[in-house]
């Protein structure tokens, strides 16, 4: 791969989670129900059947958006794209095309480097198809479900990139409650635009004039064999010389290939035009404002501000920084705001799972305890003489194979030394000196 850099696009459909579908009033709550038990004339495409935009759904992509930081169009429409597919029975497609609910954003990778994002829209899912023998059949449950599109730019250059991408937004997706981003459930799907270009290229910043696009890309694991596939094949075609041809193609696990679907359509195909049963969509200053303080605190802004805060180290960072760490993180802070010195909270809720228990309080003592504790043997080896100069009996007992007795000794050390000692040397001390 000396000869070619990688040019990768990412298109990430996510299924927003709302209680309804986008432009109907049928539950959302499609993943366990039998076939068809979720339709109305709307969803099932039926003429005459008028959508109502899902105010919920396009909350939620706006606030993806946000936190994304993408600029939302203060004016934004739905269009219609239109194509023939068994599973479209209106024919076309209730999307998106010039005004998207986001545009202009960008995710940072651990590395620094920012990848940039084209736009984020909405649009609603086809229904299910299923092929049993010569019959296709068809469940319309998953027909009209919101369905958010994000679409990157073709600035990702390895793979590596291209799958902690996908599984930062696969966190962020679920962590701003957008939607659940299960893959085996198809909540989450990925398209890959794959194409080569020269180092000269890449240094005069040139695209290639093709790119093909991998489908159904259900795993990050798939993504990375599919995307490393696809380069190796287009390598080789451009070093005989030919040409690559711009379509579809899927990967073939078996033998780890991929292989041409149909050819790809330009965007004039689909034949968009603005949906005349949706009025645009005006969006407010005050609105954004609004919208914008529900963002959470991020894991890269929480990651940052411990480690500038609290001097944490970043392996620290980010474990408190993980979205399914979020109680500990809490807890992290109701330590730190008790004055418990942030360095000692954060080793031991990382390392002492008993920690994760206690209230600040009872930790706050239990750190003075061990403090005060008497761990060095100097110092306690008087103290053990001491006992077992006094209480040479027991000290016989022992000798005798009374093994217990060991424990009497051990507390009569403890008390000595008011409760000081700890009782772990004490013992180690006392059986050597025996
Ligand atoms: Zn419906």
């Amino acid at each position: 791969m000396s000869n070619y850099r990688l040019v990768l696009g990412l298109e990430i459909h996510f299924h927003v989670k709302t209680t309804r579908k986008m432009f109907c009033g049928c539950s959302a709550d499609i993943y366990e129900a039998d076939p068809n038990t979720h339709t109305c004339p709307t969803c099932l495409g039926l003429p005459g059947a008028l959508p109502v935009p899902n105010l919920e759904a396009i909350k939620k992509v706006q606030l993806l958006g946000l936190a994304l930081n993408c600029e939302l169009n203060k004016t934004s429409l739905f269009d219609r794209k239109h194509y023939f597919y068994p599973d479209l029975p209106k024919g076309y497609q209730i999307s998106q095309y010039k005004y998207p609910l986001c545009k202009e954003g960008f995710l940072e990778l651990a590395s620094g480097k920012k990848i940039e994002i084209d736009r984020i829209h909405m649009e609603e899912d086809t229904a299910k198809s299923f092929h049993e023998g010569q019959y296709t059949l068809l469940d319309f449950n998953k027909s009209g479900m919101p369905l958010g599109e994000l679409v990157t730019k073709p600035v990702i250059t390895s793979t590596d990139e291209a799958v902690e991408f996908s599984k930062k937004m696969q966190e962020l997706i679920k962590l701003l409650g957008v939607g659940d981003a299960d893959m085996e459930k198809g909540q989450l799907r990925l398209e890959a635009n794959i194409s080569l270009r020269t180092p000269e290229m890449e240094e005069q910043r040139r695209l290639p004039d093709y790119k093909v696009e991998i489908k159904n890309i259900n795993s990050f694991k798939f993504m990375e064999n599919a995307v490393t596939a696809e380069m190796i094949r287009q390598q080789e075609l451009l070093e005989k010389g030919e040409r690559v041809v711009q379509e579809n193609r899927g990967y073939d696990e078996a033998t780890k290939t991929t292989v041409p679907q149909r050819e790809k359509e330009e965007a004039h195909d689909y034949r968009y035009f603005p949906e005349p049963d949706i009025p645009p969509m005006l969006f407010s200053e005050e609105y954004v404002t609004e919208l914008k303080k529900q963002i959470p605190e991020l894991p890269e802004q929480i990651e940052r501000r411990l480690v500038r805060t609290y001097s944490l180290t970043s392996k620290q960072a980010t474990f408190f920084a993980h979205a399914s760490n979020v109680d500990l993180l809490h807890k992290l802070e109701s330590f730190i705001e008790a004055n418990i010195d942030p360095q000692e909270a954060a080793k031991n809720l990382i390392n002492r799972p008993e920690t994760r228990e206690l209230s600040a309080n009872e930790f706050s003592q239990k750190l003075k305890a061990q403090e005060a504790r008497i761990t060095d043997e100097s110092v306690l080896t008087p103290y053990v003489q001491e006992v077992i100069d006094e209480y040479g009996e027991v000290v016989v007992d022992y000798r005798n194979g009374k093994e217990n007795s060991i424990e009497f000794l051990v507390g009569m050390v403890m008390r000595k030394t008011k409760g000081k000692a700890d009782a772990e040397v004490s013992r180690k001390l006392l059986k050597s000196m025996l």
